[in-house]
């Protein structure tokens, strides 16, 4: 006889491993159970079996297995006489074990609109491959007590279902009914009117009749309208205060999501799979440009909680927008009392299950064929990043405009959720309860390291200056770098580019448009972009008229020029004589200059307009001209390029100036190369 001792390690909670465990081992004797560092399982069997090999072929579909550990004995008798599921067990050692929220799964959806099932129409349907997981998570250790779960008692069927090895739901520590879960409820003016299916049946209604909604899902609070509704897209463009900035949509399935965007298979896969995030597609057609703006892309997702199921389901929607409620740039709403006191909106439709982080919904682009993540969050965060060698407690604390924090744990570095720009000042409320929570909720008393960008002025920066005591700060596009080396797992010496806004030098000024050589485990800036003046601080950023007419003034030196190519900017262009300027290799501002030289952005209505509706302009174009720059010693000038486009200032420009910003860029990477 011989007893097996199984520790498996990874995403191995919230995932259904206990109850898969107890299935496949259900002929066989011991224990299964959650710790706080994996899932174990002690097993007495008569012969001896390929147990890693049983694990590995029938682990559950979200679970991700980092390392399996086993000890195998022999035993003179048997200990137990059946195998049985375990409470958890708290340890020492803590270990990520819980993974992101997940979509709703194939067999939930199927249950939800079968009126034989009891679950028919329950707008928070789980199971143990679906449902919230993080952002309802007290802890690490995913059972109900530590979920926002334990608020509603089972009632007895959901308790035997989850006690019955036979059913889907055994150990779904989310399980719940029409009788026993969370409610949802419509509310108008802080007044409850309708519950449960009424209420979403209201909604849907409303939402058909140009109605603007808050919409309580799984991380957060969406602001929704019928998404080809343009009056109601106007509300909420006037509530968020956002005129131009395009707007996600949630549509009814993927056949309607491919009358909108093109899609090709590894988007339509992303886009189905459980991961459910925003997919910026290319837009078909014109049915959505008032949600879109200008954009030529399309930020689309299917449905990912089972009440977006619901509400088309109970209307004739197709498409409705679903925007993180918040102001413009403020960080996503999570609580009711939030919402409740949100104005502008028709009406409120929440549930009654808490809410313990917010997080926002993930966006992923496809450029050339591979998956980029614009934005790190629902169906993503905490997932690990399994890395040999690496020492744990390193809290690095991201950057102040699109923050993710990162945490080491042993041979894991976990990436938060997003926060918006720290610069306001709720949004740096919420990095701070962040960095709290993630500390917490993975177990580490004490930060060995903290790192952080070298911007004298961040706040993520000098929250880590004044709370930890060992902070290493690192420069911005190196940090660009390194995380791209570690998302690709790549540890060979190469040559990296970043192309950036700007983020603070080594040397004092403004970088952005950078080259640095990786050798060993140093990264040395070799060429950039060449330094141009830039008045008027961040002011410049907000209106790229100033960026450009500081680089005109920067390359001639001649102010009645620059007053010439804005006269209506006479009174600024006037004083750039007689005030400081900063200067910099931003990549990022010399797009901002030539879409302000050629007319078509001159002030932004947020963050990186000018230079996106250059590049919408530059796709509507055919050429492969190029207009002239020069290179020496690996620093690229582009001053003969502005020059040319000052004189002609037609949108052809703008196709001419990618075509010459990505071949200098090419050619000073290929003279890198050849010297390196
Ligand atoms: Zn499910
Ligand atoms: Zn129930």
């Amino acid at each position: 006889m011989f007893a097996y001792k199984v520790k498996i390690y990874g995403i191995v909670q919230g995932v259904g491993f206990r109850p898969t465990l107890s299935r496949l081992f259900k002929h066989y004797r011991g224990w299964v159970r959650n710790s706080s560092c994996c899932v174990e399982i002690y097993l007495e069997t008569a012969t001896k079996i390929d147990i890693n090999d049983l694990i590995l072929k029938n682990k559950p579909k979200n679970a991700i297995i980092e390392n399996i550990h086993i000890d195998c004995y022999k035993i003179k008798k048997f200990g137990y006489n059946k195998l049985i599921i375990k409470y958890s067990l708290e340890e020492d050692t803590k270990n990520i074990t819980i993974g992101p929220d997940l979509g709703i799964c194939k067999n939930c959806e199927k249950e939800l609109f079968d009126s034989s099932n009891r679950r028919f129409l329950h707008p928070l349907i789980t199971c143990t491959d679906c449902g919230p997981r993080f952002s309802i998570a007290k802890d690490g250790l995913f059972d109900r007590k530590n979920t926002t779960m334990s608020a509603f008692k089972m009632c007895s069927f959901c308790a035997s279902e989850f006690s019955d090895s036979k059913k889907r739901r055994f150990h779904a520590q989310t399980i719940s009914c029409n009788q026993c879960g969370p409610r949802y409820f419509y509310i108008k003016d802080k007044i409850v009117e309708l519950k449960d299916i009424e209420a979403i049946k209201q909604a849907a209604n409303d939402l058909e009749n140009s109605k603007v909604g808050l919409l309580k899902g799984i991380g957060g609070y969406h602001l929704v309208c019928n998404a080809l509704d343009n009056m109601a897209v106007k509300k909420i463009k006037l509530i968020k205060h956002r005129e131009e900035k395009p707007f996600a949509i949630i549509v009814r399935n993927i056949n309607i999501a491919k009358q909108f965007v093109y899609l090709s298979r590894d988007e339509v896969n992303i886009i189905k799979s459980q991961i459910k995030p925003i997919i910026l597609a290319r837009s078909k057609g014109n049915n959505l440009k008032y949600v879109n703006q200008n954009s030529p892309f399309t930020g689309i997702m299917l449905p990912y909680a089972p009440i977006h199921l619901l509400l088309f389901y109970l209307s004739n929607l197709d498409a409705i927008v679903a925007t993180s409620a918040n102001l413009s740039e403020f960080s996503l709403a999570y609580k009711d009392i939030d919402a409740l006191n949100f104005s502008g909106v028709d009406f409120v439709l929440l549930h009654n299950r808490k809410i313990i982080r917010p997080v926002e919904d993930s966006i992923v682009h496809f450029s050339s064929n591979k998956q980029l993540i614009y934005r790190y969050a629902r169906g993503y965060a905490p997932l690990p990043f399994y890395q040999k060698n690496i020492k744990p407690n390193i809290l690095a604390l991201g950057a102040d405009m699109k923050n993710n924090i990162a945490i080491t744990l042993k041979n894991t570095v976990i990436l938060s959720q997003y926060t918006p720009d720290l610069t306001n000042y709720d949004n740096y409320e919420q990095f701070i309860k962040k960095v709290n929570d993630f500390l917490s909720f993975f177990g580490i008393e004490s930060v060995d390291l903290a790192i952080c960008d070298r911007h004298p002025n961040y706040l993520s920066s000098n929250y880590a200056r004044q709370t930890f005591s060992n902070v290493l700060e690192v420069q911005h596009h190196k940090a660009h770098f390194a995380s791209v080396l570690m998302e690709n797992n790549y540890n060979d010496d190469c040559i990296g580019i970043v192309l950036d806004g700007t983020g603070f030098g080594d040397d004092g000024n403004m970088w952005g448009g950078e080259f640095f050589v990786k050798k060993n485990h140093s990264i040395e800036r070799i060429g950039h972009i060449k330094y141009m003046k830039m008045y008027f601080g961040e002011k410049a950023i907000k209106e790229p008229y100033r960026v450009a007419a500081s680089y005109m003034y920067s390359i001639t030196n001649d102010i009645e020029y620059v007053e010439y190519l804005f006269p209506q900017y006479k009174n600024v262009i006037k004083i750039m004589p007689k005030v400081d300027f900063v200067i910099t290799s931003s990549a990022g501002r010399l797009f901002d200059a030539v879409s302000a030289l050629i007319n078509i952005k001159h002030k932004n209505a947020y963050e990186a307009q000018s230079a996106m509706y250059l590049e919408y302009e530059a796709r509507k174009h055919k050429s492969s001209k190029i207009l002239d720059y020069e290179i020496d010693n690996f620093i690229i000038d582009f001053s003969k390029t502005l020059i040319q486009i000052a004189k002609r200032r037609d949108l052809m420009c703008a196709k001419l100036f990618h075509n010459t910003f990505s071949q200098a860029i090419f050619e000073n990477t290929i003279w890198l190369k050849s010297d390196v």
